[in-house]
């Protein structure tokens, strides 16, 4: 299973009995510190060739993989998120994963979202392809991956080695589905970096982000 060979994967789930009649929901979990252009992109490209209903992005409160980092509190990451994704009318932002104690594991945010939406729905979790290589370091991955679909996006430098996923997750592999999504070399990371050294962000976050960015004063230590 490959990036280039995302088509038929496309396919394949479009075809599949599993999501007849079923409304199909993406799942965008993140850090989002800050959410940019790369993120966007991604999600409006899997919205499209998936045929998803809606993404819904959810800010991670406590992101496991990132409990020796020092992170934004939750509420500017959620504002961020908001401002960047409120004039497209098919992308929502949950604050679900702010309402629980301790790291914020996506399989609980998963068992919490089949609940409260029955059966009715297909979740597909969206990841950048640096997540999909880490995917067996999360928590209770095999039964997440029961739970949901997950699909990753291209990002540069990221190639996964799908053979060693394959080895990995035996059938659950097929859970696992790539796409091929315009390739920005953009990360969090960068911009805070850039804010801190008084770079320019422009055209990398949307506007309102920038500004937000700047309002509250974030990043400034970040050189
Ligand atoms: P940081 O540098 O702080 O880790 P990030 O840019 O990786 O930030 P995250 O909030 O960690 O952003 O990412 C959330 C999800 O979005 C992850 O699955 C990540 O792989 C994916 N992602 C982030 N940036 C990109 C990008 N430019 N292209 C594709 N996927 C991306
Ligand atoms: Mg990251």
């Amino acid at each position: 299973m490959h990036i280039a060979d995302s088509a038929c994967f496309v396919e394949d789930i479009g075809k599949g009995e599993l999501t007849m009649g079923k409304k199909r929901v993406g799942i965008f979990g993140g850090t989002f510190d800050p959410i940019h252009m790369g993120h966007l992109i991604v999600a409006e490209t899997i919205m499209d060739e998936f045929h998803l209903d809606k993404v819904v992005f959810i800010p991670a409160a406590v992101p496991p993989h990132k409990l020796d980092k020092q992170i934004s509190p939750a509420k500017h990451r959620y504002m961020m998120t908001m401002l960047a994704t409120c004039s497209n009318p098919r992308f929502q932002v949950s604050d679900m994963e702010m309402h629980r104690q301790g790291p914020s594991y996506s399989r609980d945010t998963l068992a919490q979202l089949l609940e409260e939406h029955g059966r009715d729905t297909e979740f597909y979790f969206i990841v950048g392809a640096d997540s999909v290589e880490n995917l067996h370091t999360w928590n209770r991955i095999d039964e997440l991956l029961t739970m949901c679909h997950f699909i990753g996006a291209s990002r540069p430098g990221c190639m996964p080695d799908m053979e060693k996923i394959a080895q990995r997750f035996g059938p659950l592999v097929e859970k696992i589905h790539c796409l091929e999504t315009p390739e920005l070399e953009i990360s969090s990371t960068e911009i805070r970096h850039r804010v801190g050294q008084k770079r320019t962000i422009r055209y990398i976050v949307p506007e309102t982000v920038e500004q937000y960015i700047y309002k509250e004063k974030l990043y400034l230590d970040m050189v």
